[in-house]
Order: structure tokens, then C-alpha cells, then sequence
């Protein structure tokens, strides 16, 4: 047996939710969890489908409307288990469509009202306007963070969340407050596709720092060659909105 250490991440709803390259995220959070050492295994997990016994990290991406609609039920269903994974720490990453469902609720355009879990004290509302292109935004822990958004969601926060970050360039949250994502404990929510790990190394060694804290008690990260994922960082921060 090998004596690396295991990570398990969940790849929540990859069939519904995975829109704008979201499985990226995975593919990119398993190969920076090799390269710090970690024997990472990826539990891709749909509606119905059993999760593992334990769990090191949660991945979520977004999708249509249609798509949250077929996920919603099961999401409530493990509704306990999710909040309690999250109370004692568990880091997640919600970009987008389960962003929004990880919040109380999204209330769609059409007037349809799908419950959320509440992981992240957030709400939306499908608007009229669609919130397209990229977008970077300034947070004090990861620096400069550099994706693509595309939603019609309006999303507000409540106390229980702080945004992930101020908006520099694009929308956010909605197109008032200047503000994007939400962040309560290890969870982040995220309206930036892009995808958004392989752009953002920073935030991929948050999560799995926090993972290994958890279930190992501590992590030393291993210096890692971002040259390539600057490169991108830098394309995608010249390319117009
Ligand atoms: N349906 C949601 C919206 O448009 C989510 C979109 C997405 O996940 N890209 O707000």
C-alpha cells in the first residue's frame, strides 16, 4: 500500500451541472492535490447516486435552469449532510447554477422557486439581464481572481456570507453591489466559470490546505511551477468583456 494520503473529492452532479468547462475544476484540483503529495480520488456523484464514507472536498459547477431543476431534490435531500460537512470545515467550491441552490433559494425568471440548502447565506433572482464575459475581481486571501461569468441570476448576500471578492472588471454578484461570490467558513460560491481552478492555482491550494488540515493536521505545500497558469491569467485578463 502506498503511504501518500488520500483526498476524496466529490464531483457533485457532473451529468446536470458542468457548463463553460466547470469539470476543469476537478481536473485541475486532482492534479495540484498530486503534485502536493496527495493520492487524490475523484467520487463523481448524480442524483441517487451514494456518496463515500468520507469526504475531504466538495466540487460543484453550474448549468441551465432545467439543469438545477433535475438536481434541486436530491441537493435537499442531502441538505443535513452537506451543512454539517460544511460546520466542521469541509471545503467546497460552488461555481454558478450550485452556487445558487447552495444559498436559501433561486427564485427562476419563469417565477419557479427552487429551495436551496442554505450552506451559504445567499438568495437569487433570475433577472432580465444576462451577465456575460470575463471578469476579474480583488480578494484579500487569493490576490487577483480571473474568470468568465455568464448568468441572469441576481444574487444578494446576507451576514452569514462575505463576498469572495470586489469586482475590477464585469458584474458579480449583480449588477449593483460590485461584488462577487460568497464565502461562509471553507465554502466558496462563485459565479466564475472559466474554468476557474486551472486560472487560479490560489485557490486550489486553499482548498486542498484546508482539506489536509482537516483530516491530517497540517499541510506543507510543495513550491509548484505557475508559469502556464499565468499565462492564462494574463490572456484572459487582456481578452475585451
Ligand atoms: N441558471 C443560472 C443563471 O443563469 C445559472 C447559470 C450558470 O450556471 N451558468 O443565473
Amino acid at each position: 500500500m502506498s503511504d501518500e494520503r488520500e483526498l476524496v473529492i466529490v464531483s457533485l452532479y457532473p451529468r446536470d451541472m458542468n457548463i463553460y468547462g466547470d469539470r476543469g475544476n476537478v481536473l485541475a484540483l486532482e492534479r495540484r492535490a498530486r503534485a502536493h503529495g496527495f493520492a487524490p480520488r475523484v467520487v463523481e456523484t448524480n442524483p441517487g447516486d451514494a456518496w463515500p464514507e468520507t469526504v475531504d472536498i466538495v466540487i460543484g459547477g453550474g448549468g441551465q435552469d432545467s439543469g438545477q431543476g433535475r438536481v434541486a431534490a436530491d441537493l435537499r435531500a442531502r441538505g443535513d449532510a452537506l451543512r454539517e460537512l460544511a460546520a466542521e470545515g469541509t471545503p467546497m467550491l460552488m461555481i454558478c447554477g450550485l452556487y445558487q441552490l447552495f444559498g436559501h433559494r433561486f427564485l427562476t425568471h419563469e417565477g419557479t422557486e427552487l429551495t436551496g440548502i442554505g450552506v451559504l447565506d445567499v438568495e437569487t433572482r433570475g433577472g432580465s439581464e444576462r451577465l456575460i464575459g470575463n471578469i476579474v475581481i480583488e480578494s484579500d486571501e487569493f490576490g487577483e481572481i480571473i474568470g468568465f461569468e455568464n448568468h441572469s441570476g441576481d444574487t444578494v448576500l446576507g451576514p452569514g456570507s462575505r463576498p469572495l471578492g470586489r469586482v475590477i472588471q464585469g458584474a458579480g454578484n449583480n449588477a449593483r453591489d460590485g461584488v462577487e461570490g460568497a464565502r461562509t467558513g471553507n465554502v466558496i460560491g462563485s459565479y466564475l466559470h472559466g474554468s476557474l481552478l486551472p486560472k487560479n492555482p490560489a485557490i486550489s491550494d486553499f482548498l486542498i490546505g484546508a482539506a489536509a488540515r482537516r483530516r491530517y493536521g497540517s499541510f506543507t505545500p510543495v513550491a509548484i511551477d505557475d508559469s502556464t497558469a499565468n499565462r492564462a491569467r494574463a490572456a484572459a485578463k487582456r481578452r475585451p468583456r
